[in-house]
């Protein structure tokens, strides 16, 4: 059930922010026509410039992350895989919606779960290119991905959702609400699934600070620059530079929200998103939630991280356990930048993970 859009509707206004709206008009204004928006049942593809579309699951699907899709005159280039097998396949099956150029190349921005547990399900002549941590941390040198707590934390839960969500299924007496229900139990059953079926496959093509790609197109070619700039989210972030566009496609080193901080260096992040604002960009495509205009939003994270960093060290100067410090530190101050910040408190596994490094 494929269905094209050419304009804005209220289906497609009510998913987006307000960033995402700004950098939809954006492209109106320069293109003089109306974005086009193309949706499968489980995917919507947002089209930002020609033959570039940002990728967004629509629910029936647990996607949990963005993902890019640059297209080619005779192939396409995919950034990151989604969390499960059962979402990188949703995705695949939604492609051909917008082309039926084969996949070529398939990017990882970073080695996590919920962007690169769907790599297995690419055939052999899908390159699968990203940073050499990455592929070290997916080939389990460093031991298996599924069994850290970064994976744990995120996945453990979802047995319980599902108990509650057929919980709520038995009490319910609204008819509406009911299917409502099913249908979130349903994504979570398909969830929980794949999420055991999921083998962490490695990229077969690595860099460590650049890769530019030329991809062929009807005018020419296409500039594709894959950029390691230091460490962030994690040690072996790449972020996807495509210079004409003049879009950044971010993984989870610049976010709208506060980025997961459990594999971090906070201390090294404010430089690397230092390097990141050399770039000559407009529009930020990131891993998660709505595309970012402009480098204001970069300011911002960066004196997070760097407050977060040195509150955090005094804390722990003070003798506070990560937990005693994750519960009491007071972060309001970034408040009307951070919907997440409601009041005293950070994530703990960010806290933790500033112990573990102050440790060091
Ligand atoms: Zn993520």
């Amino acid at each position: 059930m494929n269905k094209k859009k050419n304009s804005l509707n209220l289906a497609v206004l009510g998913i987006m922010g307000t960033g995402m709206l700004t950098a939809l008009f954006g492209f109106v204004n320069a293109q003089g026509g109306n974005p086009t928006v193309i949706e499968t049942a489980s995917h919507r593809f947002t089209q930002m410039a020609e033959g570039v579309y940002q990728i967004t699951g629509t629910g029936s699907v647990n996607v949990m992350s963005n993902a890019l899709l640059v297209v080619g005159e005779n192939d396409v280039l995919l950034v990151d895989s989604h969390v499960t097998p059962n979402a990188a396949n949703a995705l695949l099956n939604s492609i051909p919606a917008v082309t039926n150029k084969p996949v070529r190349y398939l990017v990882n921005s970073h080695y996590h779960f919920d962007h690169a547990h769907g790599n297995q399900v690419f055939s052999s002549d899908v390159e699968i290119i990203g940073h050499e941590y990455t592929r070290i941390k997916l080939n389990g040198e460093l031991g298996n991905v599924l069994e850290e707590s970064t994976h744990i934390s995120f996945t453990e839960g979802v047995p319980g959702q599902i108990a509650n969500l057929e919980r709520q299924i038995a009490e319910t007496s609204d008819a509406a609400q009911r299917i409502t229900l099913q249908t979130q139990l349903g994504v979570a059953q398909a969830h929980l699934t794949s999420l055991r079926e999921v083998v962490p496959t490695p990229p077969n093509i690595t860099l460590e600070t650049k890769m530019t790609l030329f991809q062929t197109v009807m005018q020419g070619s296409r500039e594709i620059q894959l950029l390691h700039m230091g460490r962030g989210h994690t040690a072996g972030d790449v972020v996807v530079f495509l210079p004409q566009e003049r879009m950044v496609f971010t993984g989870d080193l610049m976010l709208p929200s506060l980025s997961y901080m459990g594999d971090s260096f906070p201390q090294e992040w404010p430089e690397t998103l230092e390097q990141l604002k050399t770039l000559d960009f407009d529009i930020i495509l990131p891993g998660h939630g709505a595309p970012l205009q402009g480098k204001e939003k970069i300011d911002q994270f960066q004196a997070y991280l760097e407050d977060l960093w040195q509150k955090t060290g005094t804390m722990k100067a003070r003798g506070l356990t990560a937990d005693e410090t994750a519960a009491q530190i007071d972060m309001t101050n970034h408040a009307t930048n951070y919907a997440q910040i409601r009041g005293p408190g950070a994530d703990v596994r960010a806290i933790r993970r500033i112990y573990a490094l102050l440790d060091e």
